[in-house]
């Protein structure tokens, strides 16, 4: 890929993605995939006049060695240093951004329930700095090509084609064309359209109804609002989580849900895959979780704890969305999520909740919002889907008609 549009990319993710302030510390946390392609994320952030950049790299084979070798409780201990390092965001408030490029099956074979058993042990102890930086904090999540990532969505090429061909699908789905600041303004303005139109509809509840049997019946937080695109931190920072977006989301109302909804893309899990799977839902919690492949990880998810077999997120996102258009199977949630409409089991976001920067975590878990140590996407959206709004002064608004937006 030619080294000025990756300069674009990269000063994209700077300045619109988590839009580095004056002075800012940023942490970098990128697989060993594309060295070239951070060091200009880092020159763009020293440019836009962070104080100081951090990079962490990972690797999928470790992370799988030191679970195989470490105890469940050295694996779930979180050591005296990383919990001062966490009160240090807590208290420098850093942008973070997420450069992912992993093998979607590079986590095969890791023992799921040791993993998920570590995680129970230190969520607790770091979940009081997450909370702390929820809302707070600037954060982008955006993608570059791994070889393992690329050869998965391209089998029929060889290893450089296929990284080119993922770097264009990338760039292209992230619109990162001539302009992309501008492209990004004007795509932020048309998503906050959409989601001003939903709010005004009062909406009680949203009931999804597909030819593959999908019938379900979502109740939402009368204080939800539908959000996309950028957002603001609560210091009063414009920043785009996602790069790529298209959804209009909003975090349902935990314990409000009904009926049946299938999968239409598989999920990839960390480095796992699950496929054709549906859950039933009674009382807003999945009573039923069953898939083709992967089920057994399937419930593993469904039972990481006691939230994660409630509704986090509903997110709409048209057919005819760029990610959709390009056909691609990107067996990563960041593109496949804003491909078509969704649904997350796990945890919701309290930025949904109409002036939240005054609220509590806690006061926002009271109004419905549900709270868990996961947040999984899947995908629910296909050609024959329809989504009806009531409204709570009972009337029926058309959302979607035939996988596409109704208005
Ligand atoms: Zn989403």
């Amino acid at each position: 890929m030619k080294k000025s549009v990756l300069r674009q990319y990269a000063k994209l993710i700077i300045r619109a993605g988590v839009n580095v302030q004056k002075g800012q510390d940023v942490l970098i946390y990128a697989d060993l995939d594309q060295p070239e392609f951070v060091q200009m994320v880092v020159e763009e952030a020293y440019r836009a006049k962070a104080r100081k950049v951090i990079v962490e790299w990972n690797y999928q084979p470790l992370s799988k060695i030191h679970t195989r070798y470490q105890s469940v409780k050295t694996l779930g201990k979180v050591e005296q240093w990383q919990i001062a390092r966490q009160q240090h965001m807590v208290d420098t408030n850093p942008c973070r951004i997420h450069l992912i490029s992993e093998d979607p099956d590079g986590l095969k074979g890791m023992n799921m329930e040791k993993v998920s058993k570590a995680r129970q042990l230190s969520y607790p102890i770091v979940k009081p700095y997450k909370d702390a930086l929820e809302g707070v904090q600037q954060w982008c999540i955006a993608a570059v090509p791994g070889v393992a990532w690329a050869k998965k969505v391209f089998p029929g090429c060889s290893k450089t084609q296929a990284v080119e061909k993922l770097w264009q699908a990338i760039l292209e789905t992230s619109r990162v064309d001539e302009d992309p600041l501008k492209a990004w303004e004007k795509h932020n303005a048309d998503l906050k359209a959409r989601c001003d139109y939903l709010n005004s509809l009062g909406i009680e509840k949203l009931h999804y109804t597909a030819d593959n049997g999908t019938d379900l019946t979502v109740g939402m937080i009368p204080q939800a609002r539908f959000c996309g695109g950028g957002e603001t931190s609560k210091p009063g920072v414009y920043y785009n989580p996602n790069i790529p977006t298209e959804e209009c989301f909003i975090s349902p109302m935990r314990g409000q849900a009904e009926g049946i909804v299938y999968s239409t893309k598989p999920l990839s899990y960390q480095g796992q895959l699950i496929e054709n799977f549906y859950f039933r839902f009674k009382d807003g919690k999945v009573v039923e979780a069953k898939a083709e492949k992967g089920e057994e990880l399937l419930n593993t998810l469904v039972n990481m704890d006691e939230g994660a077999a409630f509704l986090g997120e509903c997110a709409l996102v048209p057919q005819t969305s760029p990610i959709n258009k390009t056909g691609i199977l990107f067996y990563n949630t960041l593109f496949d999520e804003n491909a078509v409409c969704h649904l997350a089991i796990g945890m919701g976001f309290m930025d949904t909740i109409e002036g939240y920067h005054n609220l509590t975590l806690e006061d926002c878990r009271k109004l419905g919002v549900n709270d868990s140590m996961i947040h999984e996407d899947f995908m629910i959206g296909c050609d024959s889907m329809n989504i009806d709004a009531y409204t709570r002064d009972g009337k029926v608004v058309p959302v979607f008609r035939g996988g596409n937006w109704a208005f």
